[in-house]
């Protein structure tokens, strides 16, 4: 079985068509309003993308904030409150308040790879978490026990790759507490890529033996450790917080309520620093550490810095996107975003840095706290019952259940194997069977077929076209379940993403620097719209056929 489903999704990861370019446009909804979950019709075709010479001189940094399940919606509704790093770069940048992850499965990984390549998750093979970059190959340097990461699934070339092809001098840094935030915004770039396992940061054989002598500086002031003791309190006065903070679904009824102290222990201290503010304050101490000691955006050619901040996630899973701790986390990040830009701006020339900021989802409503006025009442689905039945009507009708992988959304098919063995109508009829149950089941909106949906209407139709996004057309990908909106698998996180509808896709993506006209921008864009962006303001040009285009408006 473990080989099976191994082949299977090394058909999924291997099997990438080429990208071909969207046209589609929509409007967002808010997810906050509990409205629409999905986005509307699409307008006029995007203009061409063109190299154009820079009206000023290509940066001599790019940095990427990408922040971990943060939601486009946060920037305004704590928006009188922001006055750090969030507020420079929403007030002064190019912002389209209307961007969307453009696939189907809204998690970490396929999020992260579509940033710097321009490309949907087709097109990346990274499709899900699932297939991310686990690589037993690669193991962590001083940590071989933890299990081993690489960007060996990741197809084609990003951001960093052209760059480097126009000049070789051009170098990449890129830090996140999450191993594929680290590895996927780069692709396979040979990279200074560090990533926070097991208490320190560290990376793996994919990128070098030994660690650096700027990290092991960095581990040995044990700042995560440090945390011993510490409590998470709030940054303004409690009038300044319209949520409760006596929700009981948050963090399911456990450690819900404000001051959240740290455990006295640092090895405990270190492992819940993960769902405090302090994790990414940590993070930007180490980005600004590695930008020294590696002297990026010194030079005259274009180097990168991807920072993916991870502590919104955590927080957003076990609190939920209304939560107090939502709200001061927000606060926080902008604090301490503010005091790395000055930071920055103090090493290196400001009017040389273009920033953009995004993030790699959004995030949906803890189910239960969902207003009743959703119908239907979203639900936690668990398709357990449905897949035992599967392999039952697959076991009576004499066929090899390993044919068959069912993976939250997805059911994975060796169609290969049933034509070897004759098998292919008993199979068809297992799965309609199959597919018939779960449209029955509450909380499932759609069933399809993946080759029905390669010949739907990816232009008036949000969902058919963020699944042709996801996959490759040869890919083993049978079926694919769309839930209702606000509807969750699982009953693991309090809340989560990875849904197809507009409270998961739309996320901020926002553009400064002197190269970006300021203002908010209402036309429809996605995120693979943000490498060739960054690349036309860097006057280089993509080194393969993307998905996105340059996003003309947001150039001065
Ligand atoms: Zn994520």
């Amino acid at each position: 079985m473990t080989r099976f489903i191994g082949t299977l999704l090394l058909v999924i990861c291997f099997s990438a068509s080429a990208g071909c370019q969207s046209l589609a446009t929509h409007t967002a909804s808010s997810a906050r309003e509990a409205r629409t979950a999905l986005s509307t019709p699409p307008a006029s075709p995007l203009p061409p993308n063109r190299l154009l010479p820079p009206a000023v001189p290509a940066p001599s940094l790019i940095v990427l904030i990408t922040i971990d399940q943060f939601r486009d919606d946060y920037l305004d509704r704590f928006g009188p409150q922001l006055r750090g790093g969030l507020a420079r770069l929403a007030r002064g940048g190019a912002w389209f308040t209307n961007a969307h992850h453009d696939h189907a499965i809204t998690e970490t990984a396929p999020g992260h790879a579509t940033l710097l390549s321009g490309r949907f998750p087709r097109s990346t093979g990274i499709t899900a978490n699932r297939v991310g970059v686990e690589d037993p190959s690669a193991p962590l340097l001083g940590n071989p026990a933890a299990p081993g990461a690489s960007p060996k699934r990741f197809q084609g070339t990003t951001l960093v790759d052209w760059l480097h092809a126009k000049d070789p001098r051009s170098r990449a840094l890129s830090v996140s507490r999450k191993d594929r935030a680290a590895i996927l915004p780069i692709g396979r770039s040979q990279a200074d890529v560090y990533w926070y396992a097991g208490g320190r940061f560290t990376t793996s054989r994919y990128y070098r033996d030994t660690l650096p002598d700027w990290i092991n500086r960095f581990n040995a002031r044990r700042e995560p450790q440090n945390l011993a003791g510490k409590s998470w309190t709030l940054l303004l006065p409690d009038s300044a917080y319209k949520e409760p903070d006596s929700v009981s679904y948050e963090m399911n009824g456990r450690n819900f309520l404000f001051p959240h102290r740290l455990p006295d222990d640092s090895a405990a201290a270190a492992a819940a620093s993960l769902a405090t503010p302090f994790m990414d304050e940590i993070e930007l101490d180490l980005a600004l550490d590695g930008l020294n000691a590696l002297s990026i955006g010194k030079g005259s050619q274009t180097d990168v810095l991807s920072i993916s901040l991870s502590a919104t996630d955590a927080i957003g899973h076990g609190y939920g996107q209304d939560s107090r701790e939502i709200h001061d986390n927000v606060l926080r990040l902008d604090r301490n975003l503010g005091a790395f830009i000055d930071s920055l701006f103090k090493l290196r020339d400001s009017t040389r840095i273009a920033f953009a900021l995004t993030a790699d989802h959004g995030v949906s409503t803890i189910p239960e706290l969902v207003p009743g006025s959703v119908q239907p009442t979203p639900v936690r689905v668990n398709l357990a019952d449905l897949e035992t039945s599967l392999r039952a009507a697959m076991t009576s009708a004499k066929l090899d259940t390993n044919l068959v992988m069912l993976d939250h959304q997805i059911v994975l098919v060796n169609r290969d194997l049933a034509a070897l063995t004759d098998r292919t109508r008993a199979l068809d009829n297992a799965l309609s069977l199959f597919a018939v149950r779960a449209r029955s089941l509450p909380g499932v909106a759609r069933v399809d077929r993946f080759q029905d949906l390669l010949r739907g209407d990816t232009i008036n139709n949000a969902i058919t076209r963020r699944w042709v996004h996801q996959f490759p057309a040869t890919s083993n990908v049978e079926l694919v379940i769309t839930l209702t909106p606000f509807s969750i698998f699982g009953e693991g996180s309090v809340a989560t993403h990875g849904s197809p509808y507009d409270y998961d896709t739309h996320v901020p993506l926002i553009f400064t620097g002197p190269w970006f006209a300021p203002g908010r921008y209402a036309e429809f864009a996605r995120t693979v719209d943000l490498a060739p962006t960054l690349a036309e303001v860097a006057a280089v040009k993509a080194g393969e056929k993307l998905d996105g285009v340059v996003l003309r408006r947001a150039l001065k």
